[in-house]
């Protein structure tokens, strides 16, 4: 017997047996949402740690954050060996940590910043107008639009000027000018030691390219590599992982081509397709049960993917007996309508003994869901939001992180910058002036933690920023007691109250809130000893991942999930609110009007992801008069999707208006402010 104590027998099923205890190799498990994948990978990684393989050899790469952390989770669970030097986490996470080991090697320092969005555009702003473009004649794109070009260019490989051709056809008159801006911003990202997330996938697969003598150092490390969704993967990360392996280490990837839902950002589910081919002698597993959702779901959905038309044929078996209730149909009036109904129904589900945590409401678009916050918040309902403004992307989360950013890398030009403008008297034009006299002063190129008070006491501040800039020096000085850096809590502490506070009072009205998301930034830092590692954990949650705002501090609450559908891929819960199932909300209106198959066809694999996170109860609503618009009430038709399956699938549910929703008000009284 292992030495986990683990019945792979009894816990798998024959396919999920043969995948896991395959010999070493390649492997692709493709098969349907709630087949058993991840579990499969889970069993894997336990069954080869069983079989004596160095937690060192392992590299598992998933999606999200929150899967990777759930799967570590489960694998612990499983077996007794020590995991910390397992590798596993994202793309992302796992770019980051190679690449802050070998940053020298590609020009930069391992103190280097990662820009997110917003940093991204200022910087992008700045390229831009160093151009002096005349954009009064003709449109120049927004940052906005150039970031997107040139993310894509990084994860598709095609060249920005054929990207332009094809896609962006109105800007091809400026394909010059955008040229020489992703030229400039990409050296700007390098003279200020800083990285985009682009960056940490592509700068890595760099690395390798270009250093064998590192590539065979992974190569030899990584006996087995290991990739869940695969099906998601660009060429990018499909290239990194044919590197990583290319030494004949075993590679298993699992994935559902069905579940393809981010060609936007330039996956390519040919990634997926072509696996078989791409490795030689690899071995192919199907699973064809399903055993996370009751049959009347799992009819559902197969039926709702199989409108994508010709396909790779895989429809699931349930494993879960005829117990089941039909999912739900239910038309509502207007957006606070579905509000009202889905919280009415969560109350009513709590009560029957289905803990929150087994409920979740997704949809299409972030802002869909904000009916819903202002609902749940009036009913006292507990609520985690896995999408839309993540915890680090908060405006005074992110100030609060430039200083730890400027301290810890003085070429970080968007902190440095981010940071003086807190000072009262001190706009762009500032900002940009005292940047120059930090540049030309040497304190951005110094290796070593600057004397602050000296830095700063060589730069002429505006009058009123004075004694502002004093504070300042104290601060730095206090993150950087004798010459190294004080521990990330503490240094959230400094800025905190040595100025950060009184600039919270004094510039918002919501003083109490931020104050306290200030607090939760602190103690979460207080699991860190290490400032370059806190930073970059930061950075990582605020991304392909979005962390729920405040779950870091309190895991244990009991809370509904609110999720966009592309966060909410790999998980499951006992109930499933899909809302806004409205033509022109989902499908999204951009998609009907570009009127292309491919796009529709993800729109689709979009609802199948959605339907299949339901374990028991599925709940597929709209509204169906939006008021939300410009023009006045529109009239909303039901989604195409909900037309997939036969009627016969559904439960229409008749909500009248007499239907008491809400405890304390009358159904009627839609007009009475909340
Ligand atoms: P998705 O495509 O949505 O990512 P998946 O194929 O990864 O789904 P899992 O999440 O691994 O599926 O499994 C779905 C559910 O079924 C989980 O709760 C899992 O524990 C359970 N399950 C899978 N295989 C078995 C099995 N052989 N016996 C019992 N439960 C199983
Ligand atoms: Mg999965």
């Amino acid at each position: 017997a292992p030495s986990s104590g683990i019945d792979y027998r009894a816990e798998l099923n024959d396919e999920q047996f043969a995948a896991v205890t395959s010999a070493p190799g390649s492997a692709l498990v493709i098969a349907g949402a709630g087949s058993g994948k991840t579990r499969t990978l889970t069993y894997r990684v336990a069954w080869l740690l069983d079989q004596g393989v160095d937690a060192r050899r392992i590299l598992l790469l998933t999606f999200t954050n929150k899967a990777a952390r759930e799967m570590t989770e489960r694998v612990r669970e499983l077996v007794p060996h020590d995991l910390s030097a397992m590798w596993s986490g994202t793309f992302h996470s796992i770019g980051n940590r190679i690449l802050r080991r070998h940053a020298e090697e590609i020009g930069l320092t391992k103190a280097f910043s990662i820009l997110d969005r917003d940093d991204q555009k200022s910087l992008m702003g700045g390229v831009v107008a160093s151009l002096e473009i005349d954009t009064k004649v003709r449109r120049f794109p927004k940052s906005d639009v150039l970031a997107s070009m040139f993310s894509l260019v990084e994860n598709t490989g095609v060249s920005l000027s054929d990207l332009i051709d094809q896609r962006y056809p109105y800007f091809i008159d400026w394909e010059e000018e955008i040229i020489e801006v992703h030229k400039r911003y990409t050296q700007r990202k390098l003279d200020t030691n800083s990285v985009d997330f682009d960056d940490l996938l592509v700068l890595t697969l760099k690395l390798l390219k270009e250093h064998p003598d590192l590539l065979a150092l992974y190569q030899k490390r990584f006996q087995h590599v290991l990739v869940d969704e695969y099906q998601d993967t660009n060429s990018v990360q499909c290239q990194w992982i044919d590197l990583l392996t290319g030494g004949g280490a075993s590679v298993m990837a699992v994935g559902d081509d069905a579940q393809s839902i981010y060609s936007w950002r330039g996956a390519d589910m040919g990634n997926i397709l072509s696996f078989p081919e791409r490795f030689k002698d690899c071995r192919v597993f199907k699973i064809e049960t399903n055993y996370r959702s009751v049959p009347e779901i799992l009819d559902l959905s197969n039926a709702a993917i199989r409108a994508n038309g010709a396909r790779f044929e895989k429809d699931l078996r349930s494993a879960r007996g005829q117990k089941g209730v039909k999912p739900a149909m239910v038309a509502l009036e207007d957006p606070s309508t579905q509000a009202r109904f889905v919280c009415q129904r969560i109350l009513e589900l709590r009560d029957e003994g289905i803990p929150l945590e087994e409920m979740a409401v997704v949809y299409r678009a972030h802002f869909q869901s904000l009916e819903l916050q202002m609902e749940l918040t009036r009913h006292d309902i507990p609520f985690g939001i896995t999408s839309g403004l993540r915890f680090f992307e908060q405006a005074h989360i992110k100030d609060i992180a430039a200083f730890m950013r400027l301290v810890t890398n003085r070429r970080d030009e968007t902190s440095f910058k981010r940071l003086v403008q807190l000072l009262p008297g001190i706009g762009a034009k500032g900002a940009d002036k005292l940047w120059q006299a930090w540049v030309a002063g040497g304190w951005a190129k110094s290796e070593e933690i600057p004397d602050w008070k000296e830095a700063l006491g060589s730069m002429k501040p505006p009058k009123k920023a004075v004694r502002h800039w004093e504070q300042l020096g104290y601060i730095l000085d206090e993150m950087t007691p004798n010459g190294e850096f004080a521990r990330p809590s503490d240094m959230v502490y400094s800025v905190l109250e040595g100025m950060y506070d009184e600039h919270l009072q004094t510039t918002f009205d919501n003083y109490e809130n931020r104050r306290s998301d200030i607090e939760q930034l602190m103690s979460y830092a207080d699991g860190f000893e290490d400032i370059l590692e806190f930073l970059s954990q930061l950075s990582l949650l605020g991304s392909a991942d979005g962390q729920p705002t405040g779950d870091k501090t309190e895991p244990d609450t009991e809370k509904v999930t609110l999720s966009s559908i592309h966060q909410a891929k790999g998980l499951e819960w006992k109930v499933v609110f899909v809302i806004w199932l409205a033509e022109g909300q989902f499908p999204n209106g951009r998609v009907i009007e570009a009127d292309d198959v491919e796009m529709m066809e993800e729109e689709r694999r979009l609802f199948y992801v959605a339907v299949t996170r339901a374990k028991d109860e599925l709940y597929m609503s709209y509204p169906l008069i939006n008021p939300k618009s410009y023009s006045g009430d529109v009239i909303q038709k039901p989604s195409r999707f909900l037309g997939d399956f036969p009627k016969s699938m559904v439960e229409e549910w008749k909500v009248s208006p007499s239907w008491d929703s809400s405890p304390d008000e009358d159904w009627g009284d839609v007009d009475e402010p909340f």
